[in-house]
């Protein structure tokens, strides 16, 4: 399971040898957006992301009230996912 603290240590650790999360380059990019442009745009940021995997683990688990884009899934389609498992990508 990734906690928060977690992902903030993956993040800040892939930061500091240059390997910086999409979100934390650009963070008015759309992640916590309203706009369904600029959410669409933020998820296909999350694609390359070296924290993708983690991301999403901490998305779908701890995270996933949270709002805003996580791993390229909003908030509303985590809960979809973890609640119905039918729906599970
Ligand atoms: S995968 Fe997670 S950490 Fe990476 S850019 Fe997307 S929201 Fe940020």
């Amino acid at each position: 399971m990734t906690t928060r603290a977690d992902l903030l240590e993956a993040l800040g650790n892939l930061s500091e040898v240059g390997r910086v999360a999409p979100c934390w380059a650009d963070p008015l990019a759309g992640w916590v957006s309203e706009i369904p442009r600029e959410v669409r745009a933020a998820k296909r940021l999350c694609a390359p992301c070296p924290a993708f995997t983690g991301c999403r683990e901490y998305g779908t688990g701890e995270g996933k009230r949270e709002l805003g884009v996580y791993a390229g899934q909003s908030m509303t389609e985590r809960l979809n996912r973890t609640t119905n498992p039918t729906k599970a990508a």
